[in-house]
């Protein structure tokens, strides 16, 4: 049967799901904070680029979009390490031929939104939502232009809203027994960017993620079509090495050239960037239930921000809309089943990718460059070579792996760890690490 279905937030989330219902036969409706960013130049907010792997991808196949966004996108190799000697390394990050995609967070989104228009999905922009009313399913929404109101009921209401969704808010507020947990890491982030060359040309290898991993905190940049590189800085907001005391120019110019010699030449107006950008804040949000009935959702951010050091908060919510999608297949008209499975399904694995990216936060600024901890990811790779079924690293069975789930990936993920720590004790493991015997004891022990 044909729903009326409203969702709150146009982001890549938002977006994506109504195109999957619109396709379904319902009737969806999305309410959007922001003005159209097909029409004016909106803030993007939060990354201007965006990693995306093959999860997001298979979520964007299923809706025949994944061939052009590939064309807007940048194939990123491995990781580019830069080093504070000036040495530089390239690390994969699978077996050949798998990369990830640098991709423009503003391009996704309004291809989406694109294509949501195409299959008559009507997005109301400037509307914030304000309270939900249970009782009659009705959400309030203002306009942020007009100052009008209005009270939108339907069938189905998914909270598609972000990590400081007002939907989820509104849950928490009227129900009992609403579990909720956010925290902040201590490192916050500031975008700056390195310009295109004078002819358009990168300026720093382009197929690839760079790093500047300087174990408290880390610099990254990934490659824009023209030319371009937005660097993200994760760093400290309070201490010795904090933007709480990078007050200065002069301070800003010091810290560069002591700690990112070779960013410097590349970002002529560095301390102009540097006190314009703001400094952002990196939350993860867990929260229960993500449902009501057989009418509310959560999805997306809403239901499971997570920090970006694995590249996969967009990621996973769009394989939040690919498997509600096939829920609605199996179950049809019975939504209490979807929504319920639904829930089921994807909270271990929101719970699993939240925890897998805060660990990879240690890893990417501090291990990338430890020579013990290469040694270990060279053997996992040979290991991976040789048995393919039996030995997949973490990295690869989260990215490249779409129908592994999160939550398996960290399982198999710890087990894998925990052996890997027993090998790398092994006395000359160094010189011995390729040997048949030595590669066959591990797989025995999976
Ligand atoms: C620095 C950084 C880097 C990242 N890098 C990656 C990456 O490489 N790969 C990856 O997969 N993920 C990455 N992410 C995560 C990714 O940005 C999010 O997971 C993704 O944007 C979630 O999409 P969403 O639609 O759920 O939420 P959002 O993108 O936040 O969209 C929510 C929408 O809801 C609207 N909205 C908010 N409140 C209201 C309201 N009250 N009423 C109406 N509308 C409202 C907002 O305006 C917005 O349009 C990164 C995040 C950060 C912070």
């Amino acid at each position: 049967m044909k729903k009326e279905i409203t969702i709150v937030g146009a982001g890549l989330v938002g977006s994506l799901l109504s195109i999957y219902l619109a396709k379904r036969g319902h009737k969806v409706r999305i309410y959007e904070r922001r003005g159209d960013m097909r029409r004016a130049k909106v803030e993007a907010g939060r990354s201007i680029n965006l990693a995306l792997s093959d999860r997001g991808l298979l979520a964007l196949e299923k809706i025949g979009l994944a061939d052009e966004i590939r064309k807007i996108a940048i194939p990123m190799h491995g990781r580019f390490i830069h080093n504070l000697d000036g040495t530089t390394a390239f690390q994969p990050y699978g077996k050949e031929g798998q990369y990830i995609n640098a991709v423009s967070r503003g391009e996704l989104n309004k291809k989406l939104m694109d294509l949501a228009g195409e299959e008559g999905i009507e997005i109301f922009f400037h509307e914030k939502c304000l309270h939900i009313n249970w009782k009659e399913n009705e959400v309030g929404f203002i306009n942020t232009k007009n100052g009008d109101t209005t009270d939108v009921k339907s069938d189905i209401i998914f909270g598609a809203d972000g990590a400081f969704s007002a939907a989820r808010l509104q849950y928490q507020l009227n129900h009992d027994r609403f579990d909720y947990h956010q925290f902040y890491i201590d490192c916050g982030y500031k975008e700056l960017t390195i310009p295109a060359g004078p002819d358009g040309e990168f300026l720093l290898e382009k197929n690839a993620l760079h790093i500047w991993p300087r174990k408290e905190y880390m610099l990254i940049a990934l490659p824009n079509p023209d030319g371009s590189f937005t660097c993200t800085l994760f760093f400290p907001f309070s201490g010795e090495q904090s933007f709480e005391n990078l007050t200065t120019e002069e301070k800003v110019t010091t810290f560069f050239e002591k700690t990112f010699p070779d960013i410097v030449p590349l970002i002529p107006d560095l301390n102009k960037q540097f006190f314009h950008n703001p400094v952002s804040s990196l939350v993860t949000v867990k929260c229960f239930p993500w449902i009501r009935e057989d009418k509310f959702a959560l999805i997306g951010d809403a239901a499971h921000a997570i920090v970006p050091f694995f590249g996969q908060g967009m990621n996973c919510g769009f394989e939040d809309c690919r498997i509600l999608d096939e829920l609605i297949g199996q179950h049809g008209d019975d939504w209490k089943m979807i929504l319920q499975k639904y829930q089921t399904l994807r909270k271990p694995d929101g719970d699993a990718i939240a925890d897998m990216a805060i660990n990879n936060f240690t890893e990417m600024r501090d291990k990338t460059a430890d020579p013990k901890f290469l040694l270990q990811k060279k053997i996992e790779a040979r290991l991976h070579e040789k048995y393919p079924d039996k030995w997949i690293p973490a990295y690869s069975q989260v990215t490249f792996s779409p129908h592994i789930r999160y939550s398996e990936a960290l399982e198999r993920g710890q087990k894998q760890e925990s052996i890997m720590q027993e090998v790398m004790k092994l006395v000359g493991i160094e010189t011995k690490w390729d040997e048949e015997e030595l590669l066959g004891s591990i797989i025995d022990k999976i």
